[in-house]
């Protein structure tokens, strides 16, 4: 059975990575049924578009402020149109829907969200690898460097490095130099694993790998400025054990040994 939606309220969508088969069963009913569709052109696939009906408006919100995303949105639900914004990955990170719910909030409206695959997992999937490896590695940092968004001091790229766990390192690439530098100063060895994944799930994927030491140089050279991951942690490296789980010497609830 599947709920019927709610033209009073917008549907912010998780459009996932890149690959249009990766966004949820919920978001791609959401898309054939909007009437209006505000996404965002700079990271998503714009064959997600083509999941929508005919006659659908679509808006690039590249191109529009805040208070222009929600005065479209605001007419929409006005006038009974289905609403849905989509957005790249996941909305839970660097995604902005706070403010937009906020603004919208304040006219009267509210909001639902449907997750979406993050570019995180998308670029674990390219790699086929694990951010949690058994006596390596049992957490994942999920952080970006500062830009023109300031990040809190006690976040520094330094500060988590001294924990030497896995990382995913968003909307960072441009100051790759930078990134290794503070990763290594924050004592991550120089022979540690990293990985750059460019547009993981699309066609035109790139997967650069190196060292601490070395991806930098790698990155000016593939010319890559946007739309990447730094992955950095010994989880990309050789050392790995057999997971206790599916160890036939080790019982648990399910199975005994
Ligand atoms: N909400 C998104 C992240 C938005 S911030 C998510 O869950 O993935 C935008 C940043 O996400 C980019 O600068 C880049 O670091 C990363 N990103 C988005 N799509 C990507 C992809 N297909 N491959 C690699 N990185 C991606």
């Amino acid at each position: 059975m599947t709920a019927h939606f709610d033209p009073s309220l917008v549907y912010f969508v998780g459009a996932g990575p890149g690959d249009p088969e990766l966004i949820t069963l919920k978001g791609h009913r959401l898309l054939g049924q909007a009437d209006v569709v505000i996404y965002a052109g700079s990271l998503i696939n714009p064959a997600l578009l083509d999941y929508c009906k005919a006659g659908a408006s679509c808006h690039d919100s590249a191109e529009l402020s805040l208070g222009q995303i929600i005065d479209l949105m605001a007419s929409g639900v006005a006038a009974g149109k289905l609403v849905v914004r989509l957005q790249t990955g996941d909305l839970s990170l660097y995604g902005s829907i706070r403010e937009q719910g906020e603004e919208l909030a304040k006219l009267g409206i509210g909001f639902r969200s449907v997750p979406g695959v993050s570019s995180f997992l998308g670029a674990a999937s390219e790699l086929g690898i694990e951010y949690t490896v058994p006596e390596v590695s049992q957490s994942l940092v999920i952080t970006r460097v500062a830009g023109r968004t300031p990040v809190p001091e006690r976040e520094s790229l330094r500060a988590f490095a001294a924990h030497q766990t896995s990382m995913a390192i968003f909307l960072s690439v441009k100051e790759i130099r930078e990134v290794t530098e503070q990763l290594i100063q924050g004592g991550y060895p120089a022979n540690t694993p990293i990985a750059v994944v460019y547009k993981a799930t699309w066609p035109d994927c790139q997967i650069l790998r190196g060292t601490l030491a070395d991806i930098a140089v790698q990155v000016r050279e593939a010319g890559i400025r946007k739309t990447a991951l730094i992955l950095v942690g010994a989880f990309l490296g050789d050392e790995y054990h057999y997971s206790k789980l599916y160890d036939a010497g080790f019982s648990h609830e399910y199975r005994h040994a």
